[in-house]
């Protein structure tokens, strides 16, 4: 066992505060990383105030983490001491389902076991995540990040950017493909990077106006107003793929209106609430609402090479880790550039 220093919170209600627990021994598998970065996801913010209704308390959030490696098991294949990598949100998962066999984790049949605010497969050792110091994991969890890419800017790539590119891909998005991408913060900055690296025609759909010179500088070639009805008249029928990152409550209904015949609209926020969705809006056009949840780890090692050849990482803010609580009320106020990470050794 090693201890860890960290942040956490106690309750719902309790702001983030400085914590220690017991990191597990590194097994034969597993790869000690010393934590250098960790993105700070809306994710975090959810389950810290127990929004979703799961929360588990202590709780150490984070998984956008990135660090070098410091110990290695003894059957460690793939790292070597001294090497950058990175864990995401899943840190294993049963590995024999369906699911599991297809490279989709996320999705494992048995409930994989997430970084954080979850268990080890084992279903009673609870998972802390990368408000800390170092963590252990299983060395097929583990992700390699080049050299060539920030440290610290690579860090929103184990959440945000595995969490836009997985349906990019899986939507088929190519050179020419109208996507548009709903909220400009974590996830929606990153969506387009992506999207515009892969050729697509990128539309900004936005509640901010003064993040349109921003969206455009990320690499969208349009930008929408989205408390100006105009946009919805001016864009009807235009998108094969709408990335929607919305964090809160909204009309799903609106959006769907701006797809194409064919066209989906993803969504990857997860506002707590179930909202209405108007049958006709989607029949007439054969339009489908539908969601994606993070990626597999060879996807996400396959993000994190695709973002090392186009040199691609995530605009951020570096904060002292005893920001993070103040860096929860600039996001609810959508006043975020575009990805806060929190700088370890100031632990
Ligand atoms: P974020 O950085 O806080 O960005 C959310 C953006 O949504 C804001 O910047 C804002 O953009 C827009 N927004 C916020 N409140 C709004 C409202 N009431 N109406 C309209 N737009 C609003 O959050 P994030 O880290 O990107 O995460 C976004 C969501 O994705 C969260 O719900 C998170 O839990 C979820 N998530 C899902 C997955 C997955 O696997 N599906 C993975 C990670 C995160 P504008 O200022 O441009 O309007
Ligand atoms: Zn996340
Ligand atoms: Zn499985």
């Amino acid at each position: 066992m090693s201890l860890a220093k960290a942040f956490a919170v106690a309750s719902a209600t309790t702001p983030l505060a400085a914590f220690e627990f017991e990191r597990r021994e590194v097994g034969a598998h597993d790869v000690s990383i010393e934590i250098a970065f960790c993105g700070v996801c809306h994710s975090d913010i959810h389950q810290v105030r127990n929004e979703w209704g799961n929360a588990t308390y202590p709780m150490v959030p984070g998984h956008e983490i990135v660090g070098r490696v410091t110990q290695i098991g003894a059957h460690v294949k793939n790292f070597k001491i001294g090497d950058f990598a990175g864990v995401g949100c899943l840190v294993d998962s049963c590995r024999t389902c369906a699911s599991c066999k297809r490279d989709l984790e996320q999705f494992c049949e048995s409930g994989a076991a997430f970084s954080y605010n979850s268990t080890e497969m084992d279903r009673k050792t609870p998972t802390h995540g990368g408000y800390s110091s170092h963590i252990v994991t299983d060395e097929a969890f583990c992700l390699k990040i080049s050299p060539k890419l920030d440290l610290a800017a690579a860090a929103p790539l184990l959440c945000a950017g595995i969490t836009t590119y997985s349906p990019l891909r899986h939507w088929k998005v190519q050179k020419g493909t109208k996507v548009g991408v709903v909220g400009l913060g974590g996830l929606g900055h990153m969506a387009v990077k992506l999207a515009a690296a892969m050729g697509a025609e990128v539309t900004m759909l936005s509640t901010s106006a003064a993040k349109e010179a921003d969206a455009r500088a990320l690499g969208a070639s349009g930008f929408g107003l989205t408390s100006d009805e105009d946009t919805f008249t001016r864009l009807r029928g235009h998108f094969d793929l709408i990335i929607n990152t919305i964090s809160a409550p909204h009309d799903y209904n609106k959006y769907v209106g701006m797809l194409r015949i064919d066209g989906s609209m993803v969504l990857l926020g997860i506002p707590p609430e179930p909202l209405p969705v108007a049958a006709m809006g989607l029949i007439f056009g054969r339009k489908s609402i539908s969601g994606s949840l993070i990626g597999g780890i060879k996807e996400t090692q396959e993000m994190l090479d695709f973002c090392a050849e186009h040199n691609i990482v995530s605009d951020i803010e570096l904060i002292p880790v005893q920001q993070v609580n103040e860096a929860y009320e600039r996001m609810m106020k959508g006043d975020v550039r575009y990805r806060f990470v929190l700088d370890m050794k100031t632990l």
